[in-house]
């Protein structure tokens, strides 16, 4: 299945980009929002004047205030494998299950910011990156409209 954003070719999934829902790779994945099928849609459950209310745009670039480093799978993998701890071990140690800790690492499921933060201190590691420090978006003012999320893609590969 092709990435309906970058063409890319790999395991796609349902994603909101900007209020368009496409097939996302989990690179583009990372600047929209994941729609989750298993989790019992909590989403489609909320009221839908909060969900107008809440403007979408913004929403995006909130998430990129911190952004998980690239590789950050491999990065978890690693640095458990490197501390001799299991996907049991591990996920007992910061109150995950281990079916999690296996989606985390293979990078289908991205982990919460209080999952990261467990991870970061059990493990040691940093798993995300200011982009701010980007001097596109350092110099010029956020709303702007200067970066689109084309800039972001091209600047990963
Ligand atoms: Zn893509």
């Amino acid at each position: 299945m092709q990435c309906e954003l970058c063409g890319r070719d790999c395991d796609c999934r349902p994603g909101i980009v900007d209020g368009v829902r496409m097939m996302l790779c989990p690179g583009c994945l990372r600047h929209g929002q994941e729609i989750k099928s298993s989790s019992g849609a909590p989403a489609a459950q909320k009221p839908i004047l909060e969900r107008i209310k809440r403007p979408k745009v913004k929403d995006v670039y909130k998430d990129m205030d911190k952004e998980l480093v690239s590789g950050w799978n491999d990065l978890i993998k690693n640095a458990r494998k490197k501390k001799g701890l299991s996907r049991e071990e591990l996920g007992f140690k910061i109150g995950e299950r281990t079916v999690t800790i296996q989606k985390i690492e293979n990078g289908d499921l991205r982990p919460s910011d209080k999952v990261i933060v467990k991870l970061e201190k059990e493990l040691g590691i940093t798993l995300v990156e200011e982009v701010s420090s980007a001097p596109s978006v350092s110099t010029g003012s956020r709303s702007g409209g200067g970066l689109t999320l084309g800039d972001f893609i091209k600047r990963e590969e």
